[in-house]
């Protein structure tokens, strides 16, 4: 088990700096399957050794081996967090996964993976550029599609749930696009951007019913703390756009594991 969480922390880290280089190249608006990995400052091509996931980054003390500027600390931290996630998806998964018979023993672990590594990009992006490239909430989405369209096919999923999902997707579609309208309106800003009117779909794909609505309750309250928090820090005045996607990722993330048990407490209050 500590052999295999090592192995897979190695293999996180591996994918974090693909990560990466997605994320630079997708921000930047360059095609991710060219060229070598360059200096974002002095462009100058880096060896093998100056690549190495978190080492190097340790070993150069955090700064370019040619014009010994500063690196972004976004790097360690992605490989780091990616790292964590392929061993946390192991932990997690590893009962979870053996419930169910082949070829879904395989399916399911492999598409969580792909949907926890797309989902961490996502974040990552909106995060430090404020926007969600079309291509991932694209990839994401149909991911998403195929999968439940697939457990529904081989009827492990039933036709009604499946349904539920499409709509709770659509249903917090309509909430934040009737949210944006208001908000233009009354304050004359964009409440929220378009890549979180295209991600919500997928995420009511993820989900279902009725776990949509513990993960989108979380995003907004999640939401609503740090955007006050900033306020009162003075980060961010009330006009400035705080990207939503990071906590619609948060929302669903933990509604994934604890969305049924949240659910039935909350249920508990009512009868
Ligand atoms: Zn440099």
């Amino acid at each position: 088990m500590l052999f295999v969480s090592l192995f897979l922390f190695l293999m996180g880290l591996v994918w974090g700096s693909f990560l990466n280089v997605v994320i630079y190249r997708m921000s930047h608006g360059t095609s991710f399957a060219k060229g070598r990995s360059i200096c974002p400052k002095c462009k100058r091509q880096l060896t093998w050794a100056m690549n190495i996931p978190l080492l190097s980054y340790l070993f150069l003390k955090g700064r370019c081996a040619y014009c010994h500027k500063k690196i972004s600390i976004q790097y360690p931290i992605i490989e780091a967090l990616t790292g964590i996630f392929f061993v946390w998806w192991f932990v997690v998964g590893f009962n979870f996964f053996k419930l169910v018979g082949n070829p879904w023993s395989f399916i399911q672990p492999v598409f969580w993976l792909s949907v926890g590594l797309v989902m961490l990009a996502i974040l990552v992006i909106d995060l430090l550029y404020m926007i969600i490239p079309f291509g991932l909430n694209l990839t994401l989405f149909s991911l998403a599609l195929a999968y439940r369209v697939a457990l529904t096919g081989f009827g492990i999923m039933t036709l009604t749930d499946f349904i539920r999902a499409l709509l709770s997707g659509a249903g917090v579609c309509l909430l934040l696009v009737s949210l944006q309208v208001a908000t233009k309106k009354i304050k004359k800003v964009d409440g929220f951007g378009l890549g979180d009117i295209y991600l919500v779909p997928s995420l009511g794909l993820l989900l279902g019913w009725p776990k949509i609505l513990p993960g989108m309750f979380l995003a907004f309250v999640l939401g609503s703390i740090v955007g006050v928090v900033l306020l009162m820090l003075k980060k961010k005045k009330l006009t400035q756009y705080l990207p939503f996607g990071p906590f619609l990722i948060l929302g669903t993330a933990i509604s994934l594991l604890w969305g049924s048990a949240i659910w039935a407490w909350y249920l508990s209050f009512l009868v």
